[in-house]
Order: C-alpha cells, then sequence, then structure tokens
C-alpha cells in the first residue's frame, strides 16, 4: 500500500474501498506505518469525512485489529451500554448489577476519565481493592459465576483505536464524528454483544454540545451497529447541568450505592432505568423493584468481592476517602436556581485533581463536589448550592471562579 496516495485520496474528498481501509488500519496497528502520515489522515478524515459505508468499514477493522470476545454456546444474551460522557454520570455502577439479576450477561467494559468526563474505571478504583484488570479467561469466569464484570479495555481488544484515540488526543482530531462512530462501536462490537443501549449526552458538560449534534452522533453509531448486526438503541439526553448530587470519584460512588440501596438521586435512578429498560427482558417495574428490594445492591456487592473490592468500604467511601477541606459553596442571591453549569462543575472537579487533563495524571479519589441543589428550585441567599472536597486551601481558591461562573440565579 502507498499510504501518501492513501492519505491523498481522502485529503481530496474521495471515498476509500474496504481493503484499503483494512490495510491502513493492519499497517498502523503493527507499526509499519508510522504515525505521522495516520495523523496526516485523520486530520483528511476531520475535513473530509468518511461515508457511512466507510465508518462501517474501518470500524470492523479496528473491532479485528484485536481479539474479539467468544461465549460458550447457549449462555444468556450480552448486553451493555454505552454513555459518550458527562459530569457526575455514575449510571454505569447501578445499571450493570441491575442488569445481571435479569439474567443477562454484562461484559462492560469501560474507560477512564479524560478531560471533564468522569471515567467509570476510576470510579471503581476508589473501592480499595477493586481489580478492573481482569484477563479475558477471569472475566468470563466472573460471567458464568454473577452475570457481570467491570473491567478495562485489554491490552487485546481494540489496539487500533488505543493508538489512534491517542494519536487523535494529541492532533486535535478527536471530534471527528466518524472517527468517535469508529472508537465507540469498534469496542462494543469486540464486546461481541446482542443488545446495546447507548446514551448520547449533549449540552455544556458534553462532547456534544447541541441536541443536533447529539441527534447525527445517535444517527451514525446506530447505523454502523445496525448494520453489523448489533441491536442498538439509544436516548439522547441533556448535560446542561451535573447528573446526580455529585461529581468526583469516591462521591459519585456513595451516589451509585444510595441507589442501590433503594435511594440516591431522582434523576440518576430515572436515568438508570430509561437505559436498562431498552435491552431488559423485565418491565420497568420489575428494574425499579430490584433497586428497592435490595436485589441489585446484592449483584453490586458480589460484583465487587469477586473483583477484589472491599464490599464493607461501600458504605463509608466518603470517609475512607475524605478530603482535608470540606467547604459549603452559598447562592449569592435568593431566588430560583436557573442554571448550575455541567461544564464549569467538570472543569472545577478536575482542576481539584479527580479527572485529568492527560492520560498519565493521577487521580485524587477524594475530591469533587457534591451536595448539588437541582436547577429549577428556589434558594436563600447564602444557602448552600453545593459542597467543595478540595486537597489544599489553594485548590479550592483555585476553583471557586468557576464555581461562580457555574451559578445563575434569577
Ligand atoms: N469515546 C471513545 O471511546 N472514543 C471516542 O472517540 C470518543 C469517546
Amino acid at each position: 500500500m502507498h499510504v501518501p496516495t492513501f492519505i491523498e485520496r481522502k485529503r481530496d474528498g474521495a471515498a476509500h474501498p474496504s481493503a484499503e481501509i483494512q490495510e491502513f488500519i493492519r499497517g498502523f496497528t503493527t507499526g509499519e506505518i508510522p504515525e505521522y502520515q495516520a495523523a496526516a489522515w485523520a486530520m483528511a478524515v476531520f475535513f473530509q469525512g468518511l461515508t457511512p459505508v466507510e465508518t462501517s468499514h474501518l470500524t470492523r477493522a479496528m473491532m479485528n485489529s484485536g481479539s474479539v470476545l467468544r461465549y460458550p454456546p447457549g449462555t444468556p444474551p450480552k448486553v451493555d451500554k454505552h454513555s459518550t460522557g458527562g459530569v457526575g454520570d455514575t449510571v454505569s455502577l447501578i445499571l450493570a448489577p441491575l442488569l445481571a439479576c435479569d439474567d443477562l450477561w454484562v461484559p462492560m467494559i469501560s474507560g477512564r476519565g479524560l478531560g471533564i468526563t468522569g471515567g467509570t474505571l476510576d470510579k471503581l478504583e476508589s473501592i480499595p481493592g477493586f481489580n478492573v484488570s481482569l484477563s479475558e479467561e477471569q472475566a468470563m469466569a466472573q460471567l458464568a459465576r454473577l452475570g457481570v464484570v467491570m473491567i478495562g479495555q485489554t491490552g487485546d481488544i481494540c489496539p487500533a483505536d488505543k493508538k489512534l484515540y491517542a494519536l487523535r488526543d494529541v492532533t486535535a482530531t478527536v471530534t471527528s464524528q466518524p472517527l468517535i462512530v469508529a472508537s465507540i462501536m469498534s469496542k462494543k462490537l469486540a464486546e461481541s454483544l446482542d443488545r446495546l443501549v447507548l446514551d448520547v449526552k449533549f449540552g455544556s458538560g458534553a462532547f456534544m454540545k447541541t441536541r443536533e449534534e447529539g441527534a447525527s452522533l445517535a444517527a451514525a453509531l446506530c447505523a454502523v451497529g445496525g448494520e453489523m448486526g448489533l441491536q442498538v438503541s439509544h436516548l439522547l439526553t441533556p448535560m446542561d447541568e451535573p447528573l446526580g448530587w455529585a461529581a468526583g470519584n469516591a462521591l459519585e460512588v456513595a451516589g451509585a450505592v444510595a441507589c442501590l440501596r433503594g435511594g440516591g438521586p431522582p434523576d440518576m435512578v430515572g436515568l438508570t432505568l430509561d437505559l436498562a429498560e431498552k435491552v431488559a427482558t423485565v418491565p420497568r417495574e420489575t428494574l425499579a423493584r430490584w433497586l428497592h428490594d435490595g436485589t441489585a445492591w446484592k449483584k453490586f456487592v458480589a460484583m465487587v468481592e469477586a473483583q477484589g473490592g472491599d464490599a464493607t468500604a461501600l458504605e463509608r467511601i466518603t470517609e475512607i476517602h475524605r478530603a482535608p477541606i470540606i467547604h459549603d459553596f452559598p447562592a449569592p442571591q435568593a431566588g430560583q436556581l436557573a442554571r448550575l453549569d455541567a461544564g464549569c462543575i467538570g472543569r472545577a472537579c478536575v482542576a481539584l485533581g479527580a479527572g485529568r487533563t492527560k492520560a498519565s495524571d493521577a487521580i485524587d479519589f477524594a475530591v469533587g463536589c457534591d451536595a448539588f441543589k437541582k436547577v429549577g428550585v428556589k434558594v436563600e441567599r447564602g444557602e448552600t448550592l453545593l459542597r467543595v472536597h478540595a486537597r489544599s486551601e489553594n485548590s479550592l481558591q483555585a476553583v471557586l471562579p468557576l464555581l461562580e461562573a457555574a451559578v445563575t440565579i434569577t
């Protein structure tokens, strides 16, 4: 393959034949095609796009760049959900064990947080001992025993995506829609699912800022999944204010625990049920009952224990990870809370140390914000709108302007 001609074809707006995309991904994965050529191609795609057919070919090539999960015959349907990422979104921790109660298998492969989007793996790792790095064999054994496993992307799954994503991250090509679609769907298709539900977020705290952008991404994701034999459904959900009560790793685990114990923030419980019913076999009422009667909680505890986590830590996770400074952030005036901007809150949490600005950054599990007032409520002047959990006085002072900018009271 003559790579400059391949790049030129996309640069000039022509379409790639399937074999060419396959050869490019193979060469890029093995290292035969250097990163500078892949970067040039990614930028050409950023400007010229890919047709739906090219996007499917790219997705398939990336999926086949590594191992694809195989299940023993006669095992239950495999289901999963993917969220395009938001602030305070801990749905995965609730939804995965909940769906496993429905005698489904949930082989959930998640990512780490990057930018203002929190990562399921980071949240899970705030549970002392929890191991997200199981081998494929261990994951299969746990699925057979419990029906749910929550792990990170192994080295064997979609290595092409791992490489291409890292390259996109440093070449300003992350936001290319066809590249996002191929990246997300290649990993989900490598899980060999029967049904997938997508939570495509839009708003200030999401990748996609407008509903139209979100709808376009959702349509493209569903088209590729459908073409490859996967039953895909989706929800388009707003991410203008944080979901739930908290943003930050241990703080969010506490929120998930509350939901699994039958309480928790109503918006989080509602979204979990909205998504779960898209792939479950039982009706919503049954799923809601399993959250209330301890069935989903028992499954979660069993999963935590199976993956080496200390389940006795779950209900005191915010004591185990307790930031030295907990600051009540007051309403500057009385009135109705009209806006609590998820983008600003997310950036504040990253600045406090709850997230990463680059992949190698360490995470501080204790820090973040919680006790969010929800948009629409009436507040008095000086009433607490949220609490800031900070490691130091300096980091607290650094985020106060961001939090001030997050709030509108009318
Ligand atoms: N999540 C992914 O896995 N890949 C993308 O490209 C964007 C979000």
